[in-house]
């Protein structure tokens, strides 16, 4: 059966059920900023997001869209690797980001030189798992069409099913295009009367 919604917007419609006012979310690939976008209004004013892109240019194009949409002040936007994203994270964040998305592949409208490496793909994908919520989630858009793309789908694959045997799950929707990964943190969060032990 042809599925209604392209999986950018089924990955948002997933992302959002795990996010609240005042959650902190990262967007691993900024991209054309419509994660970024999305995450930040989700977190409402009281949360924050943090964004990572290689590309300087993808940064300012979105910085301008944040800006239109009064979002700024909720959104940092870094111009590293997602693979030194706990370099950019302040200590304190780490185990309470509620949701992390990769969309990966190349910018449309790029010279598509610029593009996700399976590498660095899956060190980042290793590090947003030790920054996750309990309960969180990490959602991966991975793009088979285009050299290498493929093999980094087949490698996210892996890691993932790996993860899914560690108190994580995960669930895959598949489509002629693009695949989407969404790994869940099955761990919930502790009681609070645990919270002094
Ligand atoms: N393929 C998607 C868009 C992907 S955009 C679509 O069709 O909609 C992917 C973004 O990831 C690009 O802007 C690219 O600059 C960025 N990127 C590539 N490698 C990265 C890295 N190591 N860390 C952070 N961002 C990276």
């Amino acid at each position: 059966m042809p599925r209604a919604k392209p999986l950018t917007a089924r990955a948002h419609s997933i992302v959002q059920q795990y996010l609240d006012a005042g959650d902190l979310a990262i967007d691993a690939t900024v991209g054309n900023g419509r994660d970024t976008c999305f995450l930040a209004e989700r977190v409402g004013c009281t949360g924050h997001v943090f964004g990572f892109d290689i590309q300087a240019e993808a940064l300012r194009n979105t910085e301008q869209k944040l800006k239109s949409a009064r979002l700024s002040s909720r959104v940092t936007l870094v111009c590293d690797s997602h693979a030194n994203m706990t370099a950019h994270i302040p200590r304190h964040f780490i185990g309470k980001i509620k949701a992390v998305m990769f969309n990966l592949g190349y910018l449309p409208g790029s010279d598509k030189e610029t593009i996700t490496r399976t590498e660095s793909t899956i060190k980042a994908i290793k590090l947003s798992t030790e920054l996750l919520a309990p309960g969180g989630i990490i959602s991966i858009l991975a793009y088979r069409g285009h050299e290498g793309g493929q093999q980094e789908a087949d490698a996210v694959r892996a890691l993932l099913e790996n993860f899914s045997e560690q108190g994580f799950k995960l669930e895959i929707e598949e489509s002629p295009g693009p695949v989407l990964y969404k790994l869940k943190n099955k761990k919930r969060g502790r009681p609070l009367a645990d919270s002094g032990q």
